[in-house]
């Protein structure tokens, strides 16, 4: 059992049936209009759900989509066609509850017939969701026996349905998503098995450097892409041209280059790249032979020997925990140097743990996704669990 579980109860130590089960789950998934792009989040959330219908609870299932702003147009932030896809993919009547922080659920619930579950409509449309109100928490208490979190990628927030329902509801647990991204995530956490390399790409070096910070001491080798590395190769005095890159933390990434070495972990930045001059033209791409990048080109992708060089590293580790594209993989022609690590990880033997968001679309888009070890529902909530902060939505289950 993952550490964090300790005191922490599971769906599974409830008896159900008849019982009004409230789910908060992670269905913030992408969307085109009013179509959905990606199903991963939903997919990842059936199991809870078939365990709940099966033992005979009456469901309301919560979850929050994108951002919707203050007096913004409410439309295409509309959890119906999520609503519409659940009834499908579990063959129920899915009833809508439009106000999330009305009376409706508990009214609903009163006449609730098998095979009929109740969707509250965007929890981010009540404004006490982010704000964790203290009305919200206790409306949706009043017509919940039993407090189930199967939202990972939403529990580093401490939002009203997160972390504010739970101190009005005396049984309270996780769902087998919640467990299982634990549970994967300790892997990573805790005696990862060695070698153990982290895979770091994306935008922002800010955004990892709080796992750089906490994985430094057990981490073997540090491989780095995406516009993050050229913040490292600024810091060493290598010309990156026009790439994108985070100027107030070239300072940083030059200090953390001298603590990774005194460490003796291995740091494999790019030796080559692929560049354009103009990000627009994506036939113009072209490889540079160094790690040098001229002044009026832009990296958008590790280079060939750089891939091999990755991959060749990657070949030889126990566990990997990848975070962040080696370049804009959106572009196809961009994409070539993230499927190559996809593809070295799905050959290679070790756990491998990709952390979500971006990683995860980047795996699903290189055809490798069923040959990882685990795909993170939640990008933001596996780096802060990482990094060793508690995740609120897990503390507040504990008793
Ligand atoms: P992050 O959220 O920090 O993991 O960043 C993911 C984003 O980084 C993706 O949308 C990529 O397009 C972007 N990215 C990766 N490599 C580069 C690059 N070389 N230049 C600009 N953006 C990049």
């Amino acid at each position: 059992m993952a550490l964090t579980l300790k005191n922490i109860q599971s769906i599974e130590d409830f008896a159900l049936r008849d019982k009004r089960v409230f789910l908060r789950l992670d269905l913030n998934v992408p969307m085109d209009g009013d179509q959905i792009t990606d199903t991963t989040r939903i997919d990842a959330a059936l199991p809870t759900i078939r365990y709940a219908l099966d033992q005979g609870a009456k469901l309301v299932i919560c979850s929050h989509l994108g951002r919707p702003e203050k007096g913004g147009d409410k439309s295409k932030y509309s959890l119906e066609p999520v609503g519409q896809k659940l009834g499908e993919l579990l063959n129920v009547e899915v009833l809508v509850a439009e106000d999330p922080q009305g009376d409706a659920p508990k009214a609903l619930l009163k006449t609730l017939r098998p095979k009929e579950i109740v969707l509250l409509e965007n929890i981010r449309f009540a404004k006490d969701e982010t704000e964790n109100g203290d009305a919200l928490a206790r409306k949706i208490a009043s017509y919940t026996d039993i407090y189930i979190n199967d939202a990972f990628g939403a529990s580093h927030r401490a939002h009203a349905s997160i972390v504010g329902v739970p101190q009005y509801v005396k049984q309270k647990g996780i769902g087998f998503l919640m467990k299982k991204e634990l549970e994967m995530l300790d892997r990573v956490r805790v005696n990862p098995e060695k070698p153990f390399a982290l895979i770091l790409g994306g935008a922002k070096v800010s955004d990892k450097m709080g796992v750089i910070e906490s994985l430094i001491d057990k981490v073997d080798v540090m491989c780095i892409g995406g516009a993050m590395a050229y913040t490292f190769l600024e810091a060493m005095g290598t010309p990156v041209g026009k790439s994108k890159l985070e100027k107030e933390k070239v300072k940083y990434a030059a200090e953390l280059i001298e603590r990774i070495k005194v460490r003796k972990v291995e740091l494999l930045l790019p030796v080559d790249h692929k560049i354009v001059k103009n990000f627009k033209d994506a036939q113009s791409i072209q490889a540079s032979p160094t790690a040098s990048i001229s002044s009026d080109f832009m990296g958008v992708d590790i280079g060939p020997k750089t891939a091999k060089l990755f991959a060749e590293k990657i070949s030889k580790m126990k566990t990997i925990f990848w975070n962040g594209p080696m370049g804009v993989f959106e572009t196809p022609e961009y994409a070539e140097g993230t499927f190559a690590v996809a593809k070295a990880i799905a050959e290679g033997s070790a756990v491998s743990i990709v952390g979500g968001g971006d990683s995860a679309a980047a795996i699903h888009a290189s055809g490798f996704a069923d040959q990882v070890t685990h795909i993170s529902t939640g990008g933001g909530a596996s780096l802060e669990y990482l990094q060793g902060d508690q995740l609120p939505g897990v503390e507040a289950l504990r008793r």
